[in-house]
């Protein structure tokens, strides 16, 4: 022990992907599930697989290549560098891409192992992240079907990373559009038309999907039971599948107000505060070494978060009821980025639960 942990209660989160599986899937939307926020633990794609999910998917080779013996289909989120190109072939079944020369690139590696490498175009429909240009894809593709060990197996977008931007009938229908155009031009099938990740979600639950999207790329929302596009929590699933433990270092009845004259605190800021009187406060072992503290809320709602140096996070326990004492252990809810920061960290333990 020592270390603060992200209790996983593998259960709930088995719950959580039942339940959006299903809606999905009655939809006709294959759900690829996302592993990058765990970093592809075993423990949890193999959660995902048991629920229903056959295609996991990261943006990094390091995690795909931990989960090779899994019973799934395994595919690459970020678009390849260039100089990955064999390690994507060897590694992914499928791969997302907006550049022909990498995608010439892994033609390339794909002929020297003499296999043939799925790849899904991902279309920039306004978000300004990832993406080839609508009016550039004819293009794109006439180089694309010229190549031998590469397999046009879809299109893609992604919404709301970089600019925000909500998935809708404009930009998807704009998605099923460029599908079957490129369809009826080249004479091909595009079996894939992925509509997005989480975001793009609460089209499914007000049955509003455009038809012709048969698939999204999906995390965060089975994982922490939200969808992102307006951040509603997903009726029926759970939203604590992953907490933040931290254990009690110090607890004393301390001024609200520091003495003596005010300089700058550990990350140079010039500190105020407001006299509050007496407060019970705690020291628990989590710091900003850890964790965004902005992004972590505790469970007991009538703890206040003080503030937080680089291991040391300070705590208000005057409102609650509850007794704590030294040794104990203050649970944490996390957001999005808490969730990756806590799961990335080397100075944070998991512990899987299962009931
Ligand atoms: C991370 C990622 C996703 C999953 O996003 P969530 O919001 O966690 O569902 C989907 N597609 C791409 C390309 C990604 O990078």
């Amino acid at each position: 022990m020592g270390n603060p942990f992200v209790k996983v209660n593998l259960k709930k989160l088995g719950h959580n992907i039942k339940v959006v599986n299903e809606l999905c899937n009655k939809m006709g939307i294959e759900i690829f599930g996302v592993t990058k926020v765990f970093c592809a633990r075993k423990e949890i794609c193999s959660v995902m697989i048991e629920n229903g999910i056959n295609t996991l998917a990261d943006s990094r080779i390091k995690n795909l290549e931990k989960i090779r013996d899994l019973n799934c289909k395994r595919v690459l989120l970020r678009i390849p560098c260039l100089s990955e190109a064999k390690e994507v072939v060897l590694n992914c079944d499928i791969s997302l891409n907006s550049e022909i020369e990498t995608i010439k690139a892994l033609d390339n590696e794909a002929k020297k192992e003499n296999i043939v490498h799925n790849i899904i175009l991902m279309i920039d429909l306004g978000d300004l992240r990832e993406g080839i240009l609508p009016e550039d894809i004819l293009t794109v593709v006439e180089e694309v079907l010229k190549l031998k060990n590469i397999n046009l197996k879809g299109i893609g977008t992604n919404l709301t990373c970089y600019g925000g931007i909500i998935p809708d009938n404009e930009n998807l229908s704009k998605l099923t559009e460029i599908k079957s155009e490129l369809e009826e031009k080249f004479k091909i099938t595009l079996s894939i038309v992925s509509g997005g990740n989480s975001s793009s979600l609460y089209k499914v639950f007000d049955n509003s999907m455009i038809k012709g999207i048969n698939n999204l790329r999906l995390g965060e929302s089975l994982l922490l039971g939200k969808e992102t596009a307006f951040g509603e929590d997903i009726k029926g699933c759970f939203t604590d599948v992953f907490t933040l433990n931290a254990e009690v270092i110090e607890l004393k009845s301390k001024s609200s107000m520091p003495k003596g004259k005010i300089g700058r605190d550990a990350f140079g800021n010039i500190p105020c505060f407001e006299d509050k009187g007496i407060m019970n406060r705690a020291i628990v072992n989590l710091g900003k070494q850890d964790v965004r503290v902005e992004g972590i809320s505790p469970k007991d709602k009538d703890i206040e978060v003080l503030g937080a140096s680089s291991d040391h996070l300070i705590l208000n326990l005057s409102k609650s009821n509850k007794n704590y004492k030294l040794g104990d252990t203050i649970e944490f809810n996390m957001d999005y980025g808490a969730l990756l920061q806590s799961m990335t960290s080397e100075y944070i333990d998991i512990k899987y639960v299962v009931e």
